[in-house]
This record gives structure tokens, sequence and C-alpha cells, in this order.
């Protein structure tokens, strides 16, 4: 088996046969499994099962590039449905961010412009971009939130829902390609690198940056959460009276 057929596979193996190591959920239409090389603390792909009842023809569904030059209204339908399954898995991987790390952040749910896999797939993937996998320039700028490589999936419906026309659905591999080369520069504040360790050192610093901003921004709302709640109970008191109150706290 080749690699670049390795989604295929699952795409065709019935669900309860996959590992559960691999598979997080399956529908009648899709699965969502791990990317066996997480190129972030969470990365999550979102496949449409074959053989597929979303599209007329089964190589619509093997790239991006070809789902959108063909029919649109189809084109449009495949990625609602992929859509969904990913907005749960963000779902998700917020929850696990929370109870984990004690703050959410960005999760980035898009397509390759020139994949390295056959079989449509969408990432799901967290902001952080820390993990052993992520190892050279390519892997880097192919996740890059601002790059253009990595191809929003809200951009996708933009340009189907704007004009069928747009000259932006014809994937070119030769206008992405390029991108996989430029010079190495943090997403969050542009500067930039001459190699992978450093950048990796600093997005790591960054997250730790964002995480420090985030505890210390829940802390100050539950603050005034708290103050709020006090504010209201003494405004309460003021015009109906202690006991009124009390009561009421009791629940009598
Ligand atoms: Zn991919
Ligand atoms: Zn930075």
């Amino acid at each position: 088996m080749s690699w670049a057929k390795a989604l295929e596979i699952y795409a065709r193996t019935a669900p309860d046969t996959i590992s559960k190591d691999v598979l997080l959920r399956f529908m009648d239409d899709t699965i969502t499994i791990r990317d066996a090389y997480r190129k972030a603390m969470y990365h999550y792909l979102i496949l449409p099962r074959l053989p597929s009842s979303l599209v007329s023809n089964p190589s619509q569904i093997s790239s991006l590039k070809c789902l959108l030059s063909g029919d649109k209204e189809e084109a449009l339908h495949v990625l609602q449905v992929l859509g969904k399954e990913a907005e749960v898995a963000k779902t998700d991987i917020l929850e696990d961010m929370q109870k984990k790390h004690g703050f959410q952040w960005t999760v980035n749910i898009g397509f390759h412009a020139v994949p390295s896999m056959e079989h449509i797939h969408l990432h799901v993937v967290s902001s952080d971009l820390l993990s052993s996998a992520l190892k050279n320039k390519k892997h880097y700028n192919s996740f890059s939130p601002k790059l253009g490589f990595f191809i929003h999936l809200s951009d996708v419906l933009s340009w189907l829902t704007e004009g069928a026309s747009d000259s932006r659905l014809n994937i070119n591999s030769a206008k992405y390609e390029p991108l996989l080369k430029t010079d190495l520069s943090c997403f969050k504040c542009d500067e930039s690198f001459k190699r992978m360790p450093r950048l990796k050192e600093h997005l790591e610093d960054e997250w730790k940056k964002e995480k420090r901003h985030a505890v210390k921004e829940n802390a100050r709302k539950r603050q005034r959460g708290a103050d709020g709640g006090e504010d209201m109970e003494r405004a309460a008191k003021k015009h109906i009276g202690e006991k009124e109150v009390a009561s009421l706290a009791d629940g009598q």
C-alpha cells in the first residue's frame, strides 16, 4: 500500500474495524480520524466515506481541486457535510483544551492547496503548531494560517457562494507550491527565522505567552462576575429588604 493511498483506504474501511487509536467518530457519510503525524497539539482529519452518496462521481472527492472543478452544488454540499463534522471535532478540542490547559486557543479548519495524500480530507488543527512531527519549512508553511497554502474552509465556502465562476475555485498547483518555500516567519508576530529549531522555540514561547494572558484574563472575568453578583445582591436588598432576599436565597 502506498502511503498516499492510506486515507482512501480508511475511507473504504468499515469504521467499526478501524482502531480506536485512529478513529474518533463516524457518521453515514464521514469519518473523523487522528492525523498519524499530527503537526500541532490537536490535529484531526475529516474524510468522506467511500463509496460516497454525496457525489455522482467518486473522482470528485479525490481532492479539493477535483471537487471545485466539478458541479458547484455538489461541491458545496460535500463541504457543508465535512464542515459540520469539523465543527463537532473543534468543539471537542476546545473542551479538551479547557480541561487540560485551562484556556482555549484558535483551531483552524481547512485544506492543503496541494495535498500530499489522495482522497479529500479536511484538517482540523490547533494553531499552536507544536509537535515533534513538525520538522521542516514545508511542514510549517503548509499549516501557517495566513500564508495561503492552508486554505480555510470558510474561504472556500465564500468563493463558492460568491460566484460559481470565481477564479479562485481553480486550484492551480503551480500557484500554490512555491508558497511552501517562503522564508520562515512567525504567523503571530511576523518575526523571521533562519532555521526551524529557533522558530519552534519561538512558537512554544508564543503559546506559553498566550496561555499566561488567557489564564489571567479568565481570572479577571471570574472576579468581575463575582463582583457583579455582589452588586446585584446589594441592589436587590435595597429594593425588597434583607429578609426577602435571604428567603429567596434559601429557596423559600
Ligand atoms: Zn493533508
Ligand atoms: Zn511570534
